[in-house]
């Protein structure tokens, strides 16, 4: 169970020196004095507007800090309070996430309060849905959902791994949305074979914007930087997500105390002398990518948030030093991290056994602790193909893998965690 009370010094420990530093002198925002017996929370006098960008040629300007929203907001209506405190009101959901009470929850907290439905930027996508009449039934959901006429972008494809997907009668139900304004913009997500899937997207001028992974480890495959490019050139709006980069052989740990191996003490210790945390140093190092328009971050509790303010705000640019350390530290410690680059491994072992998939629910048990949404989301994965996974050859597999990952050994893992 985490333990959710922040003492003053683990509230400098998150925050990070330079970045609380730049933001109390620029922003005039005070954490209230604390000794370490009592629940501290900062406290905002005054916070300045989030930086915003572009949009792609949207003409939409985001802020380059979005609240990722895969969380029970129907009983957590203090985080959107929070969010609101400090400034972050882009607010990202899905259909799916928190079992539908994350859009009730926005839902709840408008009904309460319409009138904040005009300051917020609100994104949610149609989760799970197979063909245009499921993305108009969960469409119609999320508006209900959220008590609110129209979703600022809506993602009609939530986990784009396919471009054979991106068809022209999803083009006709996109531009048909926007017609109704029950929909201002239009996107896809992805975070499996994303380099394709980028790249097709950027052929397609009715898709608005694309939402991706993208963290200092995938800066460094040259296939997706083309991809992210031909976005950029073409105009589409670059949102990423995942931008922490944690893998699946990390442990939760609390971010305050971030620390389980010899690299990651190297890394922690170099940006502590810089004055940021590792997690703030890996929201800069994304948003220094001006191709990109906003990081979409999940926020477990106030200091995270207040951190995550103050490494957007800080105006200290990462030096050529930061980035080679990153790229270090991301080929030490690849065997831990899935790329999402499923279609080499799974052309790689017959009857394509969901790789990518097992590995993004065994990073959200074992980096992100989040063992039920991992069960459950395992659990969804038809039970033929669950019951053959540990049975399978990937010695092939693994020979293809750029990762290097153990993928046989973490395939039995993820089922003897997930099943
Ligand atoms: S297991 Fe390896 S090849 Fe397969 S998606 Fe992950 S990183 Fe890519």
């Amino acid at each position: 169970m985490k333990d959710k009370r922040i003492d003053r010094r683990n509230f400098l420990k998150t925050i990070g020196a330079t970045g609380l530093g730049s933001v109390l002198g620029s922003a005039r925002l005070k954490a209230e004095p604390v000794d370490s017996n009592t629940c501290a929370k900062p406290k905002r006098a005054e916070v300045p507007e989030l930086p915003k960008r572009k949009l792609g040629k949207t003409g939409v300007e985001v802020p380059v800090l979005a609240l990722g929203g895969d969380f029970n907001f129907v009983d957590e209506q203090i985080r959107l309070h929070e969010a609101l405190d400090w400034g972050i009101n882009y607010w990202d959901t899905a259909h799916f996430y928190g079992r539908g009470n994350s859009e009730r929850g926005i839902g709840k907290f408008l009904a309460k309060d319409p009138e904040t439905r005009k300051k917020l930027f609100i994104a949610t996508k149609a989760s799970g849905a197979k063909n245009e009449d499921e993305i108009e039934e969960r469409l119609q959901m999320s508006l209900e959902r959220m008590h609110t006429d129209y979703i600022d972008l809506y993602y009609g494809v939530h986990m784009l791994d396919d471009p054979e997907r991106l068809t022209d009668e999803l083009r006709q139900w996109a531009e048909n949305a926007k017609k109704r304004k029950v929909i201002r913009l239009f996107g896809v997500s992805t975070h499996k074979n994303m380099a394709e899937c980028l790249a097709a997207v950027a052929k397609l001028d009715w898709i608005d914007a694309v939402m991706t992974s993208y963290n200092f480890r995938l800066m460094q495959d040259d296939k997706m930087q083309g991809a992210i490019d031909a976005c950029h050139k073409a105009g589409t709006g670059l949102i990423a997500m995942k931008v922490q980069g944690h893998g699946q052989t990390a442990h939760w740990v609390d971010p305050r105390c971030d620390v389980e191996t010899e690299e990651d003490k190297k890394l922690v210790e170099h940006f502590l002398k810089r004055g940021f945390t590792k997690g703030q140093a890996k929201i800069k190092v994304v948003l220094q990518d001006e191709r990109f328009s906003s990081a979409c971050v999940a926020m477990d509790d106030v200091t995270i948030m207040a951190s995550n303010v103050a490494a957007v705000l800080d105006k200290t640019k990462l030096s050529q030093a930061d980035f080679e350390l990153f790229k270090e530290y991301a080929q030490e410690t690849c065997s831990g991290y899935c790329a999402g680059c499923a279609s080499i491994c799974e052309s790689a072992v017959a009857d394509a056994p969901r790789i990518s998939e097992v590995m993004r629910y065994l990073m959200y048990y074992n980096s992100y602790g989040r063992k039920v949404e991992a069960k459950e989301l395992f659990a969804q994965i038809p039970s033929h193909v669950r019951n053959k996974l540990p049975r399978l050859d990937y010695s092939r597999a693994e020979d293809r893998c750029p990762q290097h990952l153990p993928i046989s050994k973490l395939m039995a893992e993820a089922v003897d965690k997930l099943a």
